[in-house]
């Protein structure tokens, strides 16, 4: 059999630029043309937009794969070209960011001010003994502080490594522990869903139960009490102290910037590790294109934790690089009431919003009413990332926050690729709902089969990346052998093939449709195989979305006598929806009927439960191997990066009661 992945469903819409956004696009057409001329030489002039203290001598050196070196030579700081250069050209009073905490308090923050708070805090982590190369923790809520230690770390060369503030203290622990880790930056606490949430208890716990920690700088953030250890300096009595100016020395291109641990929907948390050069020219150029941010007239807006990589590379390096004003925001979305992020939008004029499908999938739920209710009219572009974005889901994003003018961009990269790899181009690209369309001018990512061959147009497979690019992981930290084993070696010279070719394997599944545009179909350890095809989850999850009564889905296969696995549904009704009793019975034999309507009879659904939550990550993305182990009734897996550990026993419960169909 040919491992490759049906291709279900098929999509007619299609959404050209807006003409005045074509217009005066940061980036058209002829970047492809160029970087596909001259890939490595198109990089190069993407580094040229930032400030290099040393040139490099040669852009890629590729000669001991897959340990690549980008810029090789080169030096640059990393917190000079995103703080202080901006302030040199004359735009320190410019906002950096408008912070908005959760109850409703705000801080300003200009260029000028920001290059005061990274310089005290690179001052005082060089006087705590932090030098280059040292490993410094941060285990911060959303508050500007968190860009601050990220830049003053990068600022004298110490390797930052941020931890969600959602997480656990084994969590934390074994982040610390594999890093060897030097200095923690906390805080007290921050405001998550109206109070209070502590954070320094959990860091006093990680501490003492790992070897590495000398110092921990705590942030007074919402005043509640903490237990204090002689390892603990208040931020306000050391860095708010210290000396206000900081010479910031260049380092080499391939200097490690930061080791951060994926987010573990598929099992246990890899350490990634990032470097310097190439992932601020990555970042910088594709935050510049795929959102057409112009500096001086847009405000950004991104929704992500700086506890993952969308927080990195789209809170922190990306936009700050440009010279962007943004907002940030510390808290939840429902906190007072489900209107807070229009009300932000409202309130900042955001022109552009990045977040992620499983916010838009919570929106839809919770109804069209409450985005009408606000103007949203500053918005000009938006976009998605984080998991497949079904497209009812991004006509809805479309309809209801874009009001049918701005352009979506649906934009797929992991914490391995460091930047975004592939998504629409606002000014250039006519958009397909779900599709994240074509990889961006410099990057070669390609649909195979199991042998490695491109699919042809309409073909499903498996996600490759053929080339390496600037900002792609250096390694995982301390672990080479699994850096190999776990994107190398599925195909070309790594799988121990005659081929010469080093080809990166994502783990996601895609397709190409009958124009060449891409769909992501979701991981291929979740791909469904039901008699002999090889179904994916997103294709079915989308089907069950289209329906005017579910808000989102997860499905998985479950093994089944007759089918080989059958397909087994969990979906969440949307809010006015009647579910109990018998019209519940209805709507499940609807929803059936409708997905083998719309995907042929191949995909309809074994069962399907109502469910009120799906298991998440604390990043938001469906976990669906926890599902499965419900599916077939095993116990459960690793649940250490579940958002709500209740979650699971409600499914557990229900499947257990739950009737099999037909
Ligand atoms: P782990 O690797 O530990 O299992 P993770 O893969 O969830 O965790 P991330 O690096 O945060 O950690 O997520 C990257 C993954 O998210 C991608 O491989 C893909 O599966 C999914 N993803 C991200 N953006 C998109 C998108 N626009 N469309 C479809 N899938 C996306
Ligand atoms: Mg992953």
């Amino acid at each position: 059999m040919s491992e490759t992945l049906e291709n279900l469903s098929s999509e007619t819409r299609q959404f050209p630029p807006p003409a005045e956004l074509a217009a005066n696009a940061n980036v058209t057409a002829e970047a492809y043309e160029q970087a596909g001329a001259d890939r490595l030489a198109f990089w190069a002039t993407q580094a040229e937009r930032l400030v290099w203290a040393k040139k490099w001598d040669q852009v890629l050196d590729w000669s001991n794969p897959p340990f690549a070196k980008w810029f090789v030579g080169g030096e640059l700081n990393i917190a000079y070209n995103c703080v202080d250069r901006h302030v040199e050209a004359g735009n320190g009073d410019k906002v950096a960011i408008h912070w908005e905490g959760e109850p409703g308090d705000s801080r300003t923050v200009t260029y000028s001010e920001l290059l005061t708070s990274v310089s005290q805090a690179a001052n005082t982590l060089t006087d705590l003994g932090v030098v280059a190369g040292d490993r410094v923790m941060i285990y911060l809520p959303m508050i500007p502080e968190a860009a601050v230690a990220m830049l003053a770390c990068a600022r004298i060369g110490a390797t930052h490594s941020v931890v969600f503030g959602g997480f656990s203290v084994d969590a934390l622990a074994t982040r610390i522990q594999d890093a060897a880790a030097k200095v923690v930056i906390t805080a007290d606490g921050g405001y998550r869903r109206g109070k209070p949430s502590a954070l320094k208890p959990t860091v006093d716990e990680a501490v003492a139960r790992t070897e590495s920690i000398e110092h921990v700088l705590v942030v007074r953030r919402t005043g509640q009490d903490v237990a204090w250890t002689e390892k603990d300096k208040w931020w306000h009595e050391t860095v708010e102290q210290a000396g206000t100016t900081h010479d910031a020395q260049p380092f080499d291109a391939e200097h490690p910037l930061f080791i951060l641990y994926t987010s573990g929907t598929t099992g246990k948390p890899k350490g990634i590790l990032h470097t310097t050069g190439g992932y601020l020219t990555q970042t910088s150029y594709t935050h510049h294109a795929v959102f057409d941010l112009k500096p001086e007239t847009d405000v950004y807006w991104c929704t992500a934790d700086i506890g993952w990589v969308t927080g990195h590379s789209y809170i922190v390096y990306g936009p700050l690089s440009n010279g962007a004003t943004q907002v940030m925001y510390e808290g939840t979305p429902d906190t007072p009431d489900r209107g807070r992020f229009w009300q932000i939008v409202d309130k900042y004029k955001v022109s552009i919003l990045y977040t992620a499908p499983t916010l838009i999938r919570t929106m839809m739920k919770w109804g069209d009413d409450i985005p009408a209710k606000y103007d949203l009219s500053s918005l000009r572009v938006l976009g998605s990332v984080g998991e497949p974005i079904n497209p009812e889901a991004w006509m809805w994003y479309r309809e209801h926050v874009g009001r049918e003018r701005t352009p979506i961009v649906d934009t797929w990269w992991q914490t391995e690729t460091g930047a975004i790899m592939i998504s629409p181009l606002p000014g250039v690209t006519a958009t397909k709902p779900g599709s994240a369309m074509t990889a961006l001018p410099g990057i070669s990512s390609d649909v195979v089969d199991d042998q490695a061959q491109s699919v042809p147009d309409g073909g499903g497979g498996f996600l490759v990346l053929r080339e390496p690019w600037p900002s792609m992981l250096r390694t995982i930290w301390g672990d080479d052998k699994r850096f190999l084993e776990t994107y190398w070696s599925r195909f070309g010279a790594g799988s121990g093939s005659s081929s010469t070719e080093w080809i990166y394997f994502a783990g996601d599944g895609a397709k190409k449709d009958e124009d060449g545009a891409l769909w992501l179909l979701g991981r291929v350890d979740d791909v469904m195989l039901v008699s002999g095809h090889n179904i994916s989850t997103t294709e079915v999850e989308s089907a069950l979305v289209s329906h005017p009564s579910v808000a989102e889905a997860a499905v998985v296969g479950a093994t089944d006598p007759t089918t080989g696995q059958a397909i087994v549904a969990f979906t969440i009704p949307r809010g006015n929806v009647e579910t109990e009793g018998e019209a519940g019975e209805a709507l499940i034999q609807e929803l059936r009927n409708h997905v083998s309507k719309t995907l042929g009879p191949i995909a309809k659904p074994r069962q399907i439960m109502l469910v009120a939550e799906l298991p998440k990550t604390r990043s938001g993305k469906i976990m669906r191997r926890l599902l499965r182990d419900v599916a077939e009734k095993r116990s459960l897996g690793d649940v250490t990066t579940l958002q709500d550990s209740t979650v699971m026993d409600l499914i557990s419960s229900g499947m257990n009661t739950a009737k099999s169909e037909d």
